[in-house]
């Protein structure tokens, strides 16, 4: 018997001998805390059971970086650690005791292998592919499909908040409508203000049921996201649906030009329309002016008899690096993809059929970026069509978009064969209630005044409090209205750095604020 079993174990040892080796995993996190103590309590699995680095990290919850001095903390933690279960780490934060109200914390567990970076793409599914669509496709127009439009938001929501990302609406008015930026944000784990955003947009035009447009992007985010959460970067990477593409890329034009002035943003992936594919002759058409400004690509098109056979990769002046990556983890990667660059040699202004989608809102802040688009109406005939839905679609061809985009992030953010687990622990009100309110304060740095607005919390019995950095309270408002955004005079306040308060009976968070 036990020679069989030996048998059987030696057979599936060299079965399985050059499967990828697994990331570890973090399960079972406790968080207690007495005192000016937190204690952590967890379980490391490795497959493998290869030895472990952990690290733990802490920060004011809300801040983009976890930065607090936490040398003092005592445990499993540091180099060649064996995993296994019954872990524990303790922290002593009486130097912060006050400092905020809420921590922060993360842990990190590394088991140092290389990443297979052919296996991460071969994880990207043409069924889970097909799946996202099927779910997203339907007219998402405000005025005409409102219901689809609120259900693929929704969709975007609880896919970011299950895969463990920090997740935010950016909320803004457009006429009458409420848009709505959907953000998931992995937080990095060393250069964690730093983010590459992989982002598409989920609105549709009204009389379209979107599939290529852009149900294709937003499926493509979704799976990339799948299958990235499954590790850790050294970067942040920041998954976005925007809203209002049709509308003049109002969506990311509000994103772009009210960014964070603490986070950088180092590349951006925009899915642009990823899934018509057609091997037929004569399926591509070239826009005019091309072949004077492409002359090497718009060649090779015409002698493959002009098929819509391939995606095409966008760059701006700024972006050549980022659509050169793109073009390496296509070759490497995804040999059966045939990508073109297209690096416009000149001001994006004068190719505006390449400035199409949300990549330019972010060319137009200096942000590097790139679209990565099946060419739209220079190749699917349904595009903005009743017509554009899932059957004119080629899954096949997307998942190998979604890999060679899926490499490009995991690169350009540092990828690590690590796991890592983060959570807001609340210390200071332990009777708070496990609502979690997002508020987004804007201008910030301000003068005179700012708004805040909350799409999930209501801004009734609202007190707000601003303290100066020895945390004396300067100023206090009481908000009881039904509006979802309000405005704030703070035009007697001296310029400086403040944190802001905001409280009800059921919730408690606080921002900072730089007042010029
Ligand atoms: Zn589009």
């Amino acid at each position: 018997m036990r020679l069989l079993l030996l048998l059987l174990l030696t057979l599936s040892l060299f079965q399985f001998g050059n499967a990828q080796n697994q990331v570890p995993q973090i399960e079972n996190v406790q968080t207690s805390y007495s005192d000016n103590i937190l204690n952590l309590s967890f379980d490391v699995i490795d497959a493998e059971n290869d030895l472990v680095d952990i690290t733990f990290s802490a920060g004011d919850d809300g801040d983009l970086e976890l930065n607090l001095d936490v040398s003092n903390a005592t445990g499993d933690l540091g180099t060649n650690l064996t995993p296994g279960a019954g872990k524990s780490i303790s922290w002593d934060f009486s130097n912060y005791s006050g400092f905020a109200p809420d921590f922060r914390i993360m842990i990190t567990v590394d088991d140092n292998q290389p990443v297979d970076f052919q296996a991460l793409a071969n994880e990207i599914d043409s069924q889970e592919l097909l799946n996202f669509l099927t779910a997203i496709e339907g007219i998402r127009h405000r005025n005409t499909g409102a219901t689809q439009l609120s259900s693929v938001q929704n969709l975007i929501r609880s896919e970011f908040e299950s895969s463990g990302l920090e997740t935010t609406t950016q909320i803004f008015g457009f006429g009458g409508y409420t848009a709505e930026n959907i953000i998931g944000r992995m937080i990095g784990t060393a250069d964690m203000t730093n983010c590459v955003i992989i982002d598409a947009h989920y609105d549709s035009v009204f009389d379209s049921p979107g599939a290529d447009d852009n149900a294709s992007g937003v499926s493509g985010v979704l799976e990339s996201l799948r299958v990235l959460s499954g590790y850790s970067f050294d970067k942040s990477i920041k998954f976005i649906g925007f809203d209002l593409e049709e509308d003049g890329l109002a969506g990311s034009n509000h994103y772009a030009l009210n960014l964070n002035p603490s986070e950088t943003t180092v590349a951006v992936l925009n899915y642009e329309m990823i899934g018509y594919y057609s091997n037929q002759p004569n399926s591509q058409t070239i826009p005019p002016g091309f072949g004077t400004i492409f002359p090497a690509q718009v060649s090779q098109i015409n002698a493959n008899n002009n098929r819509g056979d391939f995606i095409a990769v966008s760059a701006d002046l700024n972006s050549t690096a980022i659509s050169a990556a793109f073009q390496n983890a296509a070759a490497y990667y995804v040999p059966g993809l045939t990508s073109y660059a297209l690096d416009i040699p000149v001001n994006s202004t004068l190719v505006p059929d390449l400035r199409r989608s949300d990549h330019a809102s972010f060319w137009d802040v200096g942000i590097p970026a790139i679209m990565i688009s099946d060419g739209a109406n220079f190749r699917n005939p349904f595009y903005h069509e009743p017509e554009d839905t899932i059957g004119s679609l080629d899954t096949t061809f997307m998942a190998q978009v979604v890999r060679a985009t899926t490499i490009t992030a995991a690169q350009l953010a540092g990828i690590r064969h690590a796991a890592t687990y983060w959570e807001d622990v609340g210390l200071m009100n332990s009777a708070r209630s496990p609502q979690k309110c997002q508020f987004q304060l804007s201008p910030n740095p301000t003068k005179e005044y700012f708004r805040l607005f909350s799409n999930e919390c209501a801004m009734t019995d609202l007190t707000i409090t601003i303290r100066d950095v020895n945390g004396r309270m300067i100023k206090e408002l009481q908000i009881n209205g039904s509006d979802q955004e309000i405005v704030a005079d703070i035009s007697d306040l001296i310029p400086g750095f403040y944190s802001v308060q905001i409280s009800s009976s059921n919730f408690d968070t606080t921002e900072k604020l730089i007042v010029q």
